[in-house]
């Protein structure tokens, strides 16, 4: 399944707000399988997000907007959404009525601005938002879905977690992910593509590899994907046969493995102890080592002598 992300606030255009919202839901599909093609991002304007959302539900079987939901002239989502699909909006008093009751709540009345959020599309579901006055809307054909969710992260992210991945998942279609990541050290990535480049015959749409690049090395993250785990997973074991027949020697760990981690699992089964001597690193590297519990039983000390008298006097 295709998705993509559609995400609605001048505050984000104008580096006011990080959209965090974008990358959790991207995160959230991805781990369950489904294919997110495109994020865009648009300001609180009508009719740039009608074409956003016409450019989007053209393209994708799921789309997912964020933000605009709320009681401000500026929260125009709804009517853009209404206007794409020629729906009316109508009143839904079951919707003012929780709203009200939230205000109730809290010892307030409700603003006037918030009855415009009781307004819902003709033909669209509502989701139910218990942290907020904003409730999400779900709208479905054969062919597509939709999902208007409010803007406020944790709001958005209970919506995904309790309504829409769910209503995925009972859609069915969604296939497993299975993800490995092989840490490198001592060859950069274009090394690593000379290596492995032509690998890259065996990678379709349900097997990825992607090169990330960081400080001390290269991280290389597959990706499969698969209709059971037991399938992904013999995918993966696969093509990192492949890999390491090529590249096996810089490759240090996989997954949450760190440098540090696997010099010490390495020094205790070979019954080893580890003294370090630093100048310019300033302690760095004693510090990676202690940020490993347990390593004490190997790392016998460090020193870090950084004049050259220093080094004479404490390491000669
Ligand atoms: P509500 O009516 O519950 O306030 P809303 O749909 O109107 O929701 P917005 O008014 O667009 O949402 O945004 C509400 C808050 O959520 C703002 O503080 C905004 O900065 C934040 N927010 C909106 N979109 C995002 C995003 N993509 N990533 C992170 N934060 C966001």
């Amino acid at each position: 399944m295709r998705a993509e992300i559609l995400t609605i606030g001048d505050e984000l255009l104008i580096g006011q707000t990080v959209n965090t919202n974008a990358a959790w839901i991207g995160e959230h599909l991805t781990l369950s399988g489904v294919d997110v093609a495109c994020a865009v991002t648009v300001g609180d304007d009508e009719s740039a997000i009608r074409r956003a959302l016409a450019r989007a539900y053209d393209e994708a079987e799921l789309v997912i907007t964020t933000g605009g939901l709320g009681p401000t002239h500026d929260d125009i989502t709804k009517v853009a959404v209404a206007a794409y699909f020629d729906k009316d909006l109508h009143f839904d008093a079951a919707i003012l009525d929780e709203i009200e009751k939230r205000f109730a709540g809290r010892g307030i009345k409700m603003p006037s601005g918030n009855q415009g959020q009781a307004m819902v599309p003709e033909g669209f579901e509502i989701l139910p938002n218990p942290n907020g006055t904003a409730p999400g809307l779900w709208y479905e054909t054969e062919e597509r879905m939709l999902a208007v969710l409010p803007g406020v992260p944790h709001e958005m992210q209970a919506l995904m977690s309790d309504e829409v991945l769910p209503r995925l998942r009972r859609h069915g279609g969604l296939r497993v992910i299975g993800q490995r990541t092989l840490h490198t050290a001592g060859i950069g990535e274009s090394n690593l593509q000379e290596r492995i480049g032509d690998l890259s015959g065996l990678l379709n749409d349900h097997l990825r590899l992607a090169f990330l690049p960081g400080t001390g090395g290269v991280r290389l993250r597959l990706t499969a994907l698969a209709k059971e785990q037991a399938t992904a997973e013999a995918s993966l074991d696969a093509f990192e046969q492949h890999l390491r027949s090529r590249i096996d020697r810089y490759v240090f760990g996989t997954n949450g493995e760190t440098l540090e981690s696997v010099v010490g699992r390495l020094l205790r089964e070979r019954g080893l102890t580890l003294s370090v001597a630093e100048s310019c690193t300033g302690g760095l590297v004693a510090h990676q080592l202690t940020n490993v519990s347990g390593s004490s039983a190997y790392l016998a000390g460090a020193i870090v002598a950084y004049s050259n008298q220093a080094k004479i006097n404490l390491l000669e």
